[in-house]
């Protein structure tokens, strides 16, 4: 599903570059959970922006659904990622001009891929039936954060990249929505790849990997790989 081969990426800053991955080796399975753990700027929304080829790696290959993104054009790369994608980050990047329902609605919409009772279901499932002609300035934090979950994976995407998707909701409301998330994921089918600060949300998964020093850690990986 998701392959990195030696990838390095540094970004160029007045001080000149700073390496922030240094040769990541990384694959996951279809239908595998993985959590990406590490200390801030340690790379991991850096990685999480390659996973997605919205970034591209300076040198070292990503691989997604079998297609070496560097290979790709960037409008070939914006075409995969619609039909092979969700994406959830912790801004919401809900449009403000849509209602809930045809935020939720959206991105299967634009992947033709637009089911309505599959909609319905999650909207049910994550607490937003009877919201749906409400705009996104009229949810909660939470209720808004949900819906950017429902977004993601109304088109059954086969991976779903969510980098700290509870991140700015209080601990409780955050252990809901990841419980709900992580139900989700298991009935679509996807292969999730979740960066998280939380270990309770990383123990369920099927994997657990920690970014330090610009490379993966492999003494924290647990389970099978
Ligand atoms: P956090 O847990 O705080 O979100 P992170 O692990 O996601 O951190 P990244 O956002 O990937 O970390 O950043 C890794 C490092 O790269 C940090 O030192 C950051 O300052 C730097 N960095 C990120 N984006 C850029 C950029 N566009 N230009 C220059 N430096 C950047
Ligand atoms: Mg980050």
């Amino acid at each position: 599903m998701l392959q990195f081969h030696q990838v390095h990426k540094a970004y160029a800053t007045p001080q000149g570059p700073l390496p922030v991955l240094r040769g990541i080796d990384l694959r996951l399975a279809p239908g595998e959970s993985l959590a990406l753990m590490g200390e801030s700027g340690s790379g991991k929304s850096t990685l999480l922006h390659l996973a997605a080829g919205l970034d591209l790696p300076d040198s070292g290959e990503v691989c997604l659904a079998g297609r070496s993104l560097s290979a790709l054009t960037e409008p070939a790369r914006a075409h995969l990622r619609r039909d092979t994608l969700g994406l959830v980050f912790q801004q919401f990047h809900l449009v403000p001009s849509l209602n809930v329902g045809d935020n939720l609605r959206l991105q299967a919409r634009l992947a033709g891929r637009d089911d309505p009772a599959w909609s319905s279901e999650l909207l049910e499932r994550l607490g937003l039936a009877g919201l749906e002609r409400r705009y996104p300035e009229q949810l909660s934090g939470g209720q808004q954060q949900r819906l950017a979950i429902g977004r993601a994976l109304a088109p059954r995407p086969a991976l779903l990249l969510a980098d700290e998707p509870t991140g700015n909701l209080d601990e409780e409301t955050a252990d809901e929505v990841l419980t709900l998330l992580l139900a989700l994921v298991r009935d679509t089918g996807s292969a999730l790849l979740v960066v998280t600060h939380s270990p309770r949300v990383a123990a369920p998964l099927d994997r657990c990997l920690r970014l330090s020093h610009g490379r993966v850690d492999d003494a924290a990986i647990t389970g099978a790989t």
